[in-house]
């Protein structure tokens, strides 16, 4: 009897009311504040996909070129920043001062394979990983031992010794999470060198971690321990790998030789780049939105993480540019060193710590700029992740289609004085052809793509200040 009468209350409200109506009822808005929402989120769509203005705020970010910490680069990108918040009019702008590594990939870098008998050299695509030692100038030489897995490395540890160690395991193209592949198959280049010099292993070469077929070879951290030998490490294209798994099936006596001049200098002082637009109502109520600014030292830094960056300028800009003055106060955090260190993260971290303002929310995008389909949010409440999904009608706009209980990002995880912590998520399924490499350029951002970004963390930054939590 019960349910028959909510059936004819739900026929009801589907035949006599309008819909904003009905999804009024579902987000708990009267309908004048339910049609001001719908409007405002359409205005910063149609503001963001028609002026661009963030996509061509990072072509001049692009231009700079590497921003990785530590480098020359790195501080020119941050005045850079720095100038082109204060010039977007933001109400304070200010660098937080902090201390990060340094590494420099240098000038040689080679790894080539050696046929003894013609002496003819093949020379094979590759990146030094980030974090790693060089070889002595000569280089290294010496047999390649190809296994998947550490433990594979370890049933054959005794064929490990005087060797360099090829792990060859790519990224699971069968997962459809690239986030999830990518992390399952991350241990090889982050703990690879480890692995190998526990066995007496000299070298360490690793398949890129990517999604595409090509020859681009994808850099990234590696680590070593304390204690354990450390051994150079170097990323190879896929198609290299894939070469040189084929010649060692031939020839398994081969010889790589390895040549590399990377190293690590002194930490350097660096910095976290900050605006924000202040709350007209609860000015001590603050909503981070950011990105990492550092990025490997190949290619632009454009989806890693550029994009994000510039998706977090622009959502100030937006509230600017269609004048909404926001009740809570929006921070644009642009943190550095997420890639090698999360120095800039621990910093912001440790001020959130002890400010006196309230963090209410905070939100990173660092997934790339491409179609938006979600949100993270990373909390046990049930109540928070309904109230946000109840904004769903107004994300749409955006392409935005679903809230789920999930990880925000490496930067706004070590905020722990924050109500709750957000991560944006787009389609995932090219971000890893372009992440640490060479091809991660300005020309391989779509406008489109990323304007939506930047428009779906607008509304949803606007609804975070207007409705609260
Ligand atoms: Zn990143």
């Amino acid at each position: 009897m019960r349910s028959c009468t909510a059936v004819a209350i739900i026929i009801f409200l589907f035949l006599f009311l309008p819909p904003a109506q009905i999804l009024n009822a579902q987000s708990n808005l009267d309908s004048t504040t339910f049609q001001n929402y719908e409007k405002i989120s359409k205005q910063i769509v149609t503001s963001a996909l028609k002026e661009r203005k963030g996509y061509d705020i990072l072509k001049n970010l692009c231009r700079i070129g590497p921003r990785l910490s530590g480098s020359r680069n790195s501080l020119i990108a941050i005045n850079w920043a720095k100038f082109k918040m204060k010039e977007l009019g933001f109400d304070s702008v200010w660098l937080q001062s902090v201390m990060v590594p340094h590494w420099e990939r240098g000038e040689v870098e080679e790894v080539v394979i050696l046929d003894v008998k013609t002496k003819a050299e093949k020379k094979l695509n590759v990146l030094s990983l980030g974090g790693s030692i060089g070889t002595p100038v000569e280089g290294i030489t010496a047999n390649v031992l190809e296994v998947k897995s550490f433990e594979e490395l370890k049933n054959r540890k005794d064929e490990a010794i005087g060797k360099i160690i090829f792990f060859s395991r790519p990224i699971d193209q069968s997962m459809k999470n690239t986030f999830s592949a990518y992390g399952e198959a991350a241990d090889q280049r982050v703990y690879g060198a480890i692995e190998a010099a526990k066995v007496g292993a000299i070298g360490v070469i690793v398949r890129s971690l990517t999604t595409k077929f090509d020859n681009i070879p994808h850099t990234g951290m590696m680590k070593y321990e304390e204690k354990v030998k450390q051994i150079p490490a170097v990323a190879i294209g896929y198609l290299d790998a894939d070469y040189l798994s084929q010649i060692l099936e031939d020839d398994p006596e081969l010889k790589v030789r390895m040549k590399l001049d990377c190293k690590t200098l002194p930490d350097e002082q660096s910095f976290n780049v900050i605006g924000e637009i202040r709350g007209i109502k609860f000015p001590d109520e603050i909503i981070v939105v950011g990105g990492h600014f550092d990025s490997w030292d190949v290619g632009d830094g454009a989806h890693d993480d550029g994009v994000g960056c510039i998706q977090a300028i622009e959502v100030l800009d937006l509230f600017k540019r269609l004048s909404i003055k926001p009740k809570r106060t929006i921070r644009a955090v642009l943190f550095i060193n997420e890639e090698n260190g999360s120095k800039g993260g621990l910093e912001y971290g440790k001020f959130a710590d002890i400010s006196k303002q309230i963090h209410y929310a905070a939100i990173e995008s660092d997934r790339g700029a491409f179609t938006p389909i979600g949100f993270y949010l990373d909390t046990d409440s049930t109540e928070l992740i309904d109230r946000v999904r109840s904004w769903l009608p107004f994300l749409n706009y955006s392409r935005i289609n679903w809230i789920k209980k999930g990880g925000s990002g490496v930067d706004v995880s070590k905020i722990k004085n924050v109500k709750l912590k957000i991560g944006y998520y787009p389609d995932d399924q090219r971000y890893f052809d372009f992440h640490h490499s060479p091809a991660d350029v300005f020309e391989a951002v779509h406008p489109r793509e990323f304007e939506l970004g930047s428009a779906a963390m607008a509304i949803l930054t606007f609804l975070l200040s207007e409705e609260g939590l």
